[in-house]
């Protein structure tokens, strides 16, 4: 198969890959290697810097060959599919290639198991080894480890990549076992601990001595499927919780399951994609990250998903009356970014801008704070917005209205899919 051709199945079949955007490593020229890495362009596939730049990692498969029959995948052995393979040397020089004319910014590398996870991790470190020490290539790559593979080659990958990462797929062990019956819990686990202590003893060396091996300096990121088995979002929000605090992750990553086999475990072929209920999912592990939400509060046993029509702070807002309204002249910054239409920035801005007058809600909108959410969740001086009419019984309603005009159709559509995915 000529090379181009390799790289069209290959892309194509690594699309359904969502780990995949920023690394927030910095790393500059350096004398006798060739690109860099930056954290204002850091690593994202198709993905836009600050001053509006589309930037592009190579985003490809090593093979599509597998041995693994992991029922929501294009490239399970069982499916009828076309197959390719690169080999290192043709992997590398694509890469550096497409880096000289400027084309990407660095590498997105997965695979499908060839004969087993080792042979595999080889193959993948070997394409990186010719990158790094042959091309002495200085770019971002990123770099999925195979669940399965021996430490020393997963430690051998990390020295190579700027982030490495081992996709966790299913929320659940159970889902695991009837969807990815080769696959192990432990295979994906253990190396998460690996490179998390790998990370940790990296960053404490080259502290330490200038010239130290750096171990993925980006550390590690995983990736879940959404929609392919009934798991309901507490459970997958517990989860990235856990995911986070035990493993130290950067990223967990959300993918709309997208059927692309029939199965009769898998939602139906003519099944859409969750795809707002994947940003719904987003927009909570962004809580959990930098609003000092927990899991519990979000999502309860007796509420286990979120409402699509709500962002889940609203959400976690209409079921927590009794916390509002919140005084906007004295609320301090932890309660204030738990107001919906409040972000961290917004609130940075009131606790300063209050110092020096007193705020009403043209101030507040100038501030950046989205009001037809926070409307119903302040006050300003001890008094709520003039003409504001809501009851507890009508404000979910009212604020699913607002909310609906910023839901593409195309979204709204996919509505239905929440009864049939939990
Ligand atoms: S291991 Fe499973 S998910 Fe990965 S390529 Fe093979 S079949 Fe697909």
């Amino acid at each position: 198969m000529e090379l181009l051709e390799k790289l069209s199945v290959l892309a194509d079949a690594a699309k359904y890959d969502a780990a995949c955007t920023s690394s927030g490593v910095k790393r500059g020229f350096q004398p006798g290697r060739i690109g860099n890495t930056s954290s204002s362009v850091a690593g994202c596939c198709h993905s836009f810097s600050a001053d509006g730049r589309c930037i592009t990692l190579l985003k490809v498969l090593m093979t599509n060959y597998c041995v693994y029959d992991c029922k929501y995948c294009v490239n399970r052995r069982s499916n009828d599919t076309r197959r390719a393979a690169f080999t290192s040397r043709e992997l590398a020089e694509l890469t550096i290639g497409f880096y000289r004319r400027n084309y990407i910014e660095g590498l997105f590398l997965s695979s499908g198991v060839l004969r087993n996870p080792d042979y595999t991790t080889e193959h993948m470190i070997s394409a990186l080894r010719i990158l790094r020490e042959e091309y002495r290539f200085n770019g971002y790559i990123h770099a999925k480890a195979i669940p399965g593979s021996s430490p020393e080659l997963i430690h051998q990958m990390g020295l190579l990549a700027d982030r490495i990462s081992v996709n966790i797929e299913l929320p659940s062990e159970e889902g695991l076992t009837r969807l990815a019956p080769d696959k192990k819990l432990s295979g994906i686990l253990d190396p998460m601990s690996q490179i998390r202590d790998s990370v940790f003893q990296s960053k404490a060396e080259t502290s330490k001595y200038r010239h130290a091996p750096s171990f993925a300096p980006a550390g590690q990121s995983t990736q879940l499927i959404i929609g392919a088995t009934q798991d309901s979002d507490k459970k997958i929000l517990d989860l990235t919780q856990s995911l986070y605090r035990r493993y130290r992750l950067k990223r967990v990553f959300y993918s709309a399951y997208v059927p692309v086999v029939s199965n009769p475990l898998l939602p139906s072929a003519d099944t859409k994609p969750p795809l707002l209920r994947e940003h719904r999912l987003y927009q909570a592990d962004w809580l959990l990250r930098f609003y000092g939400f927990k899991a519990e509060e979000l999502l309860t046993d007796d509420q286990p998903d979120f409402n699509p029509l709500l962002d889940p702070k609203c959400n976690w807002a209409v079921n927590h009356l009794d916390q509002f309204p919140v005084e906007i002249m004295r609320a301090d910054f932890e309660s204030l970014v738990r107001v919906p239409g409040i972000g961290v920035l917004s609130a940075k801005r009131i606790l300063s801008a209050r110092k020096v007058s007193s705020l009403n809600a043209d101030d507040l909108k100038k501030l950046g704070v989205v009001m037809k959410r926070a409307q119903y969740f302040i006050t300003c001086r001890g008094k709520m917005l003039p003409g504001l009419r809501f009851s507890p019984g009508t404000l979910v309603r009212q604020l699913e209205t607002a909310e609906k005009k910023d839901i593409p159709s195309r979204a709204l559509d996919q509505l239905s899919l929440f009864d049939q995915t939990g």
